[in-house]
């Protein structure tokens, strides 16, 4: 039997569909599940549609590895973390030097460089590769950020850049780095994510709650959205749940819990933005949104605590205009958008500078636009489809602007400042704060809406009041703490510059403290 150039390991959601989307690209694909039912599943689902003779499914480890063409190529999507190193260790005892290992899933990416190293010294190769674009995605092309090992990238090149989602400029998927590169870039692009799903949902409250606009109105405002500057996937999916029905009529989506969980990568972001110095308050409060959403108890309990108090929970503001409003939502949400890219890019940058991986940010924007491209992959669009025919240049027009801007200039310190962002963000600048400045006023919380103005204003400033802190330092240091010659030394730091003199500066503030 001939033998097949690719083998797939992991055949839950995103291994069954992805192994038959390889299979439709007309490469043959081997797959193996540890348990054999799922193995089973994906040979019966290729069978059903056509693709049996480009799938075969295996039961035993050694035949599985033993089906494949060298320098074997083997996908892993199992689930992370400890089920990753099993998988590894089982296949290295039959895999050979030359081989190649690509772990697909949503891993850390210091696991894949310890397991790249380790299957190093076995001669083998690795890569740590984020597919996104989830079980739809995966079948009919995702977007893949493939990193590791340079020179394996170009034995899976022919078959990932096949079956990647295609785009105007080309397949979703370029090499990204070495080590984790893959792994971590796929981490942030979750990270946005999380910042693009609060941000949609605090356009959604404000219109709701102050707007007084019902769920088939914010569907239609959405769906009209999606047309223009915001258009993505996550506002044609918010379109099609506002205006999605429950089995009496009534809206679902009024019916859903207010609570929501996070699977770990938006974490990580926030954690290494925090370990690498680099702000992200846009990402950090979505996932505090999550966080605070899960207090649901807590919540109830307190907004009867504050009601009681005369502290009533929000409604519709009075006065005003929803048109105007409309028009205010959209603008805060498309500056908020820029902010949260802004900082998802910046970590990446700074990362990859600290890791000398030389992402492309660019490159990186381009491949994003997969997911923008997701109402091809079948996505029922209900009634709303006729109204989104034809948009799919403008479709992708936002990951558009952040390549063209990495292009401009690959050294950009901030998409804030690229000229058509700063643009935007000026022209926009009242917009938002009138969104913010409502929220706050009638006690909507907006924390994304407002962490992006803050981030904006903070970035925009000339002179903070860093001043004063850097003035407290100073006082803490000399005052606060009895210091020995040695421990001045170790506050030295605390010391600080001054705006007429060069140097380092420090003052006894205060001699009877
Ligand atoms: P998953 O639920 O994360 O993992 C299930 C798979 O892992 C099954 O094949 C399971 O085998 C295997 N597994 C679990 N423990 C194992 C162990 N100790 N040894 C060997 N295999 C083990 O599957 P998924 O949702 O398809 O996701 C796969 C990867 O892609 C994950 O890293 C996930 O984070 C990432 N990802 C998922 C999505 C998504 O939308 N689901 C999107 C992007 C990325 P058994 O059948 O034998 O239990």
């Amino acid at each position: 039997m001939a033998l097949s150039q690719i083998g797939l390991v992991g055949l839950a959601v995103m291994g069954q569909n992805l192994s038959l989307n390889i299979a439709e690209k007309g490469f043959p694909i081997s797959v193996f599940n540890r348990s054999y039912e799922k193995t089973e599943a994906a040979v019966a689902r290729a069978q059903k549609e056509g693709l049996s003779d480009k799938l075969r499914g295996y039961k035993d480890v050694k035949d599985f590895v033993e089906s494949l063409e060298k320098p074997r190529r083997v996908i892993l999507l199992v689930q992370a973390g400890a089920p990753v190193d099993a998988t590894v260790d089982n296949l290295c005892k039959y895999m050979e030097p030359g081989d190649i290992i690509i772990d697909g899933g949503n891993e850390w990416y210091e696991n894949t460089e310890r397991r790249k190293a380790k299957v190093e010294a076995l001669g083998l190769r690795y890569m740590g590769m984020g597919v996104s674009g989830g079980e739809e995605g995966a079948r009919r092309g995702p977007s893949m950020m493939p990193g590791g090992t340079a020179e394996a990238y170009k034995y899976i090149e022919p078959i990932v850049t096949k079956v990647a989602a295609q785009v105007d400029d080309g397949p979703c998927v370029m090499y990204i780095g070495d080590g984790g590169a893959g792994n971590y870039v796929k981490m942030v692009h979750n990270g946005i994510e999380y910042g693009d799903m609060q941000l949609i949902s605090e356009a959604y409250d404000v219109l709701h709650v102050l707007g007084g606009l019902s769920n088939d109105e914010i569907a239609a405002v959405f769906a009209e959205w999606n047309q223009g500057e915001l258009q993505s996937f996550l506002i044609e999916i918010s379109a099609i749940i506002a205006a999605k029905k429950d089995e009496d009529g009534s809206s679902l989506v009024d019916k859903i819990v207010d609570k929501t969980g996070a699977k770990g990568t938006g974490k990580w972001t926030v954690q290494q933005a925090a370990e690498l110095s680099v702000a992200a308050p846009t990402i950090t409060a979505s996932l505090d949104g999550r966080y605070m959403s899960a207090l649901k108890d807590q919540r109830v309990s307190a907004s009867k605590v504050f009601g009681d108090l005369g502290l009533k929970a929000p409604a519709a503001a009075a006065g005003v205009d929803k048109k105007q409003l409309i028009a205010d939502v959209r603008a805060a949400l498309y500056c908020s958008k820029i902010c949260s890219y802004a900082q998802g890019m910046n970590i990446i940058k700074a990362k990859s500078e600290e890791k000398e991986w030389g992402v492309d940010l660019g490159g990186l924007a381009r491949i994003w636009k997969a997911k923008s491209e997701k109402k091809e992959w079948g996505v029922d669009l209900g009634g709303l489809a006729r109204i989104w025919k034809g948009g799919c240049i403008i479709r992708a027009g936002f990951l558009d602007r952040i390549k063209q801007a990495y292009q401009r200039d690959s050294n950009l310190p901030s998409l804030l400042v690229d000229p058509p962002f700063a643009k935007d963000l000026a022209e926009r600048d009242a917009a938002w704060r009138r969104v913010v400045a409502l929220a706050v006023t009638n006690g909507v919380p907006a924390p994304g809406m407002m962490a992006s103005l803050s981030y904006f204003d903070t970035y925009r400033r000339e002179r903070l009041p860093a001043n004063l802190v850097q003035a407290q330092r100073d006082f803490l240091a000399s005052h606060t703490y009895q210091c020995s010659s040695a421990q001045r030394d170790f506050f030295g730091s605390h010391t600080y510059q001054r705006t007429d003199k060069e140097g380092w500066f420090h003052t006894v503030w205060d001699e009877n403290f």
